[in-house]
């Protein structure tokens, strides 16, 4: 574990957004922090998300917004819903106007390895510890982590950034499964060249329907279109980004729905496939020199994703009726 003279050793547990924007901000402030990752090497696993303002403001701290600025997609329209059967539109959001003016940001969609790696380049390398799994945390004044086949090691702080599974927030508050939601969540990206002109603007799309929805987005520099969807699980439970489904599968669950959308469907690569999880929140988040941030403390169902800042706010949406009558046409 690196650590200059006098600072705390800062433990990291987990190499994820949270784990690696942990380990730079900590740098930012002129404090060392070693980061314990599982997997041997920082994954190309994931697919899109979307970088709200609030996410992007504290990119622009980290000096990288421009950096991810070269492979993400600057929002024109979000929340744009659609009614399944034939794409009407519902209601949409003038991002390109009201955005920045409102947050001092733009939103913006990008690949997740795209984020993970304008991030993980604040961070030395030799600060980014790969094949670690933590197995044990001892937590009190001074925490233990221990590893799977690894020597253990002692710190001033941890923090344990180890997601939704989270091994430090067992030891803090006790192992208990994750609760299944009976959701999941479909994903997969279409190359541009495939996907029709409505899925390529930069506008974040919202299909609604019974019991399910389906969100896309453009995303790589409008290289691919990211599609995730949301269904009933059934008995699916697995909860990983690298779990794959079959594209007839996700189909199947779209089955009567507009067909430029099915087609859509159908031009993606094999789909993800993730069993949506839930845990009761904690009343406090850290114990002693130990404390737990982002799916470790506070899983949250990717459809509260950095929500809408706007909706949050109560704002009406910049409501224009031609749209909001399905005028729009689905080139
Ligand atoms: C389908 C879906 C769509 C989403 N869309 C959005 C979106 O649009 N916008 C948004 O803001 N968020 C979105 N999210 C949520 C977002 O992906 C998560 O909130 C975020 O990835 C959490 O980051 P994290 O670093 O806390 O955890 P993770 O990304 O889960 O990272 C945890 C890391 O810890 C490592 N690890 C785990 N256990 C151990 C261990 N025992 N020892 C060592 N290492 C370990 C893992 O390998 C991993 O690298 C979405 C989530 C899902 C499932």
């Amino acid at each position: 574990m690196t650590r200059r003279t006098g600072l705390p050793r800062i433990a990291i547990v987990g190499g994820g957004i949270g784990g690696l924007a942990a380990a730079a901000f900590l740098r930012r402030e002129g404090f060392d922090s070693t980061v314990y990752e599982q997997a041997s090497r920082l994954g190309e696993v994931g697919a899109g998300l979307v970088v709200a303002p609030n996410a992007a403001r504290q990119l622009r701290k980290l000096g990288v917004l421009d950096a991810l600025r070269e492979r993400a997609v600057q929002l024109d329209t979000g929340w744009e819903f659609r009614r399944w059967q034939d794409g009407t539109v519902l209601s949409a959001e003038n991002l390109a106007d009201a955005c920045e003016r409102r947050y001092g940001e733009q939103t913006y969609t990008a690949h997740r390895a795209d984020l993970l790696r304008v991030i993980e380049a604040l961070v030395p390398p030799e600060n980014i510890v790969l094949g670690h799994k933590c197995v044990a945390v001892e937590p009190g004044a001074r925490p233990r982590l221990r590893f799977a086949d690894r020597q253990a090691v002692e710190a001033d702080v941890v923090i344990g950034a180890d997601g939704v599974h989270s091994v430090v927030r067992g030891a803090l508050f006790g192992a208990t499964p994750a609760t299944y939601s009976g959701l999941c969540a479909f994903r997969a990206l279409v190359p541009a060249e495939e996907a029709p002109g409505f899925a390529r603007r930069p506008a974040q799309t919202l299909w609604i329907g019974p019991g399910h929805h389906l969100v896309h987005y453009p995303v790589s520099s409008g290289e691919q279109v990211n599609l995730v969807a949301f269904a009933p699980a059934g008995d699916y439970t697995m909860e990983s980004w690298t779990a794959t489904a079959t594209v007839e599968e996700f189909l199947a669950e779209f089955a009567e729905w507009d067909g430029r959308l099915v087609d859509l469907i159908r031009a993606g690569g094999t789909p993800g496939r993730w069993a949506l999880l839930d845990r009761a929140p904690l009343s406090h988040w850290s114990e002693g020199g130990t404390t737990l941030l982002g799916d470790a403390a506070h899983p949250m169902f990717p459809f509260f994703a950095q929500n809408d800042p706007l909706v949050a706010n109560g704002w009406i949406y910049d409501y224009d009726p031609d749209v909001a009558l399905g005028r729009t046409a689905l080139a």
